[in-house]
Formats: structure tokens, sequence, C-alpha cells
């Protein structure tokens, strides 16, 4: 047996005997606490640096602690975009204390993390946006309105983007911030969304002071921090996935196509045939997407294919599902129901199929970029808005 076959062993022992008691719906309490002991037991941030209260070790660990838990659904879905996207994006770009101060509780579960960067008129164009800090002394004054954030009324801190200069071109002026959640000047207000529960909010901000300090990267180099975070989001989008269970997949839906009597018809059987191949190929390429990682090669904006493929498997399986079962698909409430209602939300979030086919044709492939006529016009200058200042302007 090998040293990683013995930690593999040791991480699948652990899992089993923690996850053993955990309620089928387990709430925010138990969230935490089974995040702590997670982390206490060495297997969260295991390739995270020492210093900043990781395990640092290597992906062949890392791997093999998602092999030990591959069939388990772990209650750690509150902490993904801290895991996913904030804490990578500090330790880019984040200042010594920044990094002491942040990182050890994000992987312990001890802060919950939200990203707010889309507002209700900057979605795919986000450098559009129009929440705007402005300096007073030691620290920043935030206003405005953010939407779709997930996990915002769990979160104790956000990553936020905001306009800190409007004299110079969109891109530019923009500033990321760390903002604590429970400032009384952050309002968040719930969104149902049509599995009927409320994954995303509204984040309202009024006169909320920021300290000079919290803010990550440079002034008004926001831009290329959120880029950062967002490369860490398709990538954690993508490759999180290829770890975690599908409940529309093609064994399930088998299953389910085989209990109705249907493995026979030809309709049928051809795209579970088509599903099994886009699931192959999915999981081929983040395996070597993997490798890549192994080796020291990061996806960038690679990370875009495996998002979009995604979100393409995933409409695939909601498909098919839908021929299988039928009206049970609107009635029933087992996983591949909620998997349905949940699906079209995967060609949105993290970027949509068209703006990562973008992505893909522009820093993949090296096609001509889109034209792009607002790009060099300072900010206060563009036809943006619908958050319009008090005084009018
Ligand atoms: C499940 C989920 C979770 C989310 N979580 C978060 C979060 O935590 N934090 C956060 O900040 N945001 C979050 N979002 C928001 C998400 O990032 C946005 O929905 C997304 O960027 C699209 O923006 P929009 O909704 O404003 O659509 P729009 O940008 O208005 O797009 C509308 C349509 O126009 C198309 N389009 C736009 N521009 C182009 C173009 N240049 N070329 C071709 N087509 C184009 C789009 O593809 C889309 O079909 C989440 C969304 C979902 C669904």
């Amino acid at each position: 047996m090998t040293d990683l076959d013995e930690y593999r062993s040791r991480a699948r022992a652990w899992l089993a005997e923690r996850t053993a008691d955990l309620p089928p719906d387990p709430g925010l309490a138990e969230c935490r606490a089974f995040m702590a002991d997670l982390y206490d037991a060495g297997y969260v941030g295991i390739t995270w640096p020492v210093e900043y209260g990781g395990r640092g070790l290597t992906a062949a660990e890392e791997r093999a602690f998602q092999q030990a838990a591959a069939d388990l659904p772990l209650p750690v879905g509150v902490f993904g975009i801290g895991l996913g996207m904030c804490g990578p994006t500090l330790l880019s770009l984040g200042t010594e204390e920044q990094k002491r101060r942040y990182v050890r509780p994000l992987l312990r579960g001890e802060e919950i993390w939200c990203q707010m960067f889309s507002e209700p008129g900057a979605g795919s164009d986000v450098a559009s946006l129009q929440t705007r800090a402005v300096r007073d002394g030691d620290h920043w004054v935030v206003d405005g309105q953010k939407v779709w954030t997930s996990v915002a009324r769990q979160a104790d801190l956000g990553l936020l983007i905001a306009r800190t200069d409007p004299d110079v071109p969109k891109h530019q002026g923009i500033t990321m911030f760390v903002v604590d959640m429970h400032d009384p000047g952050v309002d968040v207000r719930p969104l149902r969304d049509m599995t009927g529960e409320s994954h995303f909010n509204e984040v309202f901000f009024t006169g909320v002071r920021v300290p000079a300090e919290n803010v990550v990267g440079e002034v008004d180099g926001g831009w290329s921090a959120a880029v950062t975070t967002l490369l860490h989001e398709r990538v954690s989008i993508g490759m999180g996935a290829a770890r975690t269970e599908r409940p529309a997949s093609f064994a399930a839906l088998r299953t389910a196509a085989r209990e109705r009597g249907l493995l026979g018809e030809p309709g049928v059987r051809d795209l579970l045939l088509d599903l099994y191949l886009r699931e192959r190929a999915f999981d081929l390429l983040n395996a070597r997407m993997s490798q890549e990682v192994r080796a020291g090669i990061q996806p960038g904006a690679r990370g875009s294919v495996s998002k979009l493929l995604l979100a393409d498997l995933t409409m695939a399986g909601a498909d098919l599902a839908s021929e299988i079962l039928g009206p049970e698909c609107l009635t029933g409430d087992g996983p591949i129901a909620r998997a349905l209602a949940w699906a079209p939300g995967m060609a949105l979030g993290g970027g949509t199929n068209e703006i990562m086919r973008n992505i893909i044709g522009d820093r993949v492939l090296g096609l001509p970029r889109e034209p792009q006529v607002d790009r060099n016009i300072p900010y206060k200058a563009l036809k943006v808005g619908t958050q319009a200042k008090e005084d009018g302007r």
C-alpha cells in the first residue's frame, strides 16, 4: 500500500464515521460543526499554504481525499464560494495581514463568504457596475445594490467590487473590498428561485463604512482582481462538479428508464447514449485538467470550456429526465425533479453560455475579440444605469 492509498483509506474511514449520524438535511450549525471537524482532521485546505492554515500537501492528496469523499453528500455547499473563489483570490492578491486574518477561519467554516459582483444592470457586462465606494479618511463609504448573491444570507463576509473612479473607462475605476455582511448598512433580501428555495439574494448597501485596509489588490485595480475570482469560479464550478454527485446523471436516468419500462424505446436509448458520451467527455476533460494542475499548469481561461460543457451536460440530463419522467418532473420532489428545476441556472451562474463561448473564442482559440465600443470612454459618459444617484446625476 502506497502512502497515498493509506491517506485515502484513512480519509474514507474518517468520513464514514463522521457522516454516519448526519441528518438528511443538516442545518447551518451542523454544517459549521462538520466543517470545523473536517478542518481539524486535516481535510480542508489540503494544498493551501501552512502559514495561513492550510496543510501544504500536494494535489495528489487532494485528489485522494476527493476519491474518498466521492459518494458522500458532504454538507459543505454553503462554504463553496469561500473555498472556490474568495479564498483563492485572497491568497493571490491579499496582503499578508488579510491572509493571516481571513484564510484560516474561512477554511474552518467559522466565517462564511459570498461574492458580490452582479448588479441589476451589470451581469455579463459586470464592468458597467454602479455600486460606488467613496473615500472618506481611512474608510470607503459604499452605496448601491447587488443581485443574485448566493449564500449572502448565511455569509459573514463578502468580496465586493465597486466603482471608485467614474472619470476613467469602466474597467479602470473599480476596486475590490472585503465587506462585513453584519454591518447595519448591509440589507440582504432573499430571492425565491424556481426550486422553491432561496439560494441567492439581493444585497443593498447604504452608507457602509469599509476600512481602507479591506481593499483587495490595488485601488482602481479591481477589474483584474475580479477576473482572478472569475477564473477561480469557472474552474471551481466545472472541476468541482466533476467530483460531486449529479442527480440527472446517465446512471440515475438509466435506472429511471428501466423502472418505467422505457429502456427499449429507441428515442430514449438514443438520448441516453448522447448523455453518456457527454459525461465521458466532461469527465475526461476534467481528469486531464486535474493532472495538469498537479503538474503546475493552471487551466486559466480553459476553465470556461469545463463550465460550458457542464452547463450543456446539465441541460441534456434535464431534457432526458423530462422525457423519461413526464409529468412527474413537475409534481415530484425527488432529487431528479429538484435537479431539473436547478438545471437552467447552470447556464447563467458563473457567466452565461454565450459569455463562455466569447471567452473561449478570444482567449483559448485566439479568435478576434468581440467589438467593444465603450472600452475607452470615461465611465461617467456611458449610458448605463438602473441605480440613480440621489442627486439625479
Ligand atoms: C445559480 C446562480 C448563482 C449566482 N450566484 C452569483 C453570486 O454569488 N454572485 C454574483 O455576483 N452573481 C451571481 N449570479 C449572477 C450571474 O453571474 C449572472 O446571472 C450572469 O453573469 C448573467 O448576468 P445577467 O443575469 O445580468 O444576464 P445578462 O448579462 O443581462 O444576459 C442576458 C442574456 O444576454 C446574453 N448576453 C449578454 N451579453 C452578451 C454578449 N456580449 N454576447 C452574447 N450574449 C450576451 C447572455 O448570455 C444572456 O443570455 C448567479 C446566477 C445564478 C443563476
